[in-house]
């Protein structure tokens, strides 16, 4: 069976081995995570409607659009959340879309996209979800909305990993080149672009690389403390910075061997 692996596991992974052996390999549910989720879900799918619905026979909607989309979306949100939703797609509207000359056509919106790749022996499955993807003159753009209150800060290290897993995925099923990522914060109008280079491919399939050694031979996943612990929703089961480390809780997964199938 092929391992999955998300812009995301390999960050973790690139962060801490030891905090991914707990989280994927064990199972061991994190800290609850408690945000105004509901209303960062509402915007990302009016976001995808203005972009998919538009009829584009006009160069860019009045803001009228904006609120019909947002009207469709505000489902489920209290009073407070929904005219804070109005006020960052208002936002949203002047920063890209009012001063533009026209709003282009994206290629897809809130979409999935998967590739593949060998290492080892081992079929790994990258798998991604994007917000928005665009093309560009020479390859393509990846948009990603960020809605939250307090995003965390941009580790370059990461961001790296994500455009390097992208950038494989993408090939594979556009073969065309991704080249470049663009965070958008909706709060802010706030965008900051990364350009895709020929390293970002060579330092994904290295920590790939590295993971399938684990996977495959060493399963030591040792833990890697630093800044990150602060953050660490296992630190209480790790023995890096724990005297008495606590047991895994006993849902956690059972310690298993290598149950991944050799590509012959
Ligand atoms: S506490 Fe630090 S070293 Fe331990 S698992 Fe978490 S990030 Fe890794």
């Amino acid at each position: 069976m092929p391992y999955t692996l998300s812009a995301a596991k390999l960050q973790t992974y690139y962060r801490c081995p030891q905090a991914y052996y707990f989280r994927y390999e064990r199972r061991v549910q994190g800290a609850a995570f408690f945000s105004s989720a509901a209303l960062g879900t509402s915007l990302h799918q009016a976001l995808a409607q203005i972009y998919q619905e538009w009829h584009y026979q006009d160069p860019i909607p009045r803001y009228e659009w904006i609120e019909h989309c947002w009207g469709q979306q505000a489902t489920n949100l209290t009073p407070n959340q929904i005219s804070e939703g109005r006020n960052i797609l208002r936002r949203y509207y002047e920063s890209f879309i009012s001063g533009k000359s026209a709003m282009r056509q994206p290629v897809a919106v809130e979409g999935k996209i998967q590739g593949s790749l060998c290492v080892e022996n081992l079929e790994f499955v990258l798998s991604g979800r994007y917000d928005r993807l665009d093309y560009l003159d020479d390859g393509l753009e990846l948009i990603d909305y960020k809605s939250t209150k307090d995003p965390e800060p941009i580790l370059e290290d990461e961001i790296d990993l994500q455009i390097g897993l992208y950038f494989l995925a993408l090939e594979q099923h556009y073969q065309q080149a991704l080249k470049r990522l663009t965070l958008l914060y909706l709060r802010t109008g706030e965008q900051i672009s990364f350009d895709v280079t020929p390293d970002h491919r060579r330092q994904v399939e290295s920590v790939i690389s590295e993971l399938a050694v684990q996977l495959r031979h060493d399963r030591q996943w040792l833990p890697f403390p630093g800044e990150q612990c602060d953050r660490c929703a296992y630190a209480r089961y790790c023995p890096a910075i724990q005297a008495e480390p606590e047991p895994l809780p006993e849902d956690a997964k059972p310690e298993s061997g290598l149950q991944l199938m050799l590509s012959i």
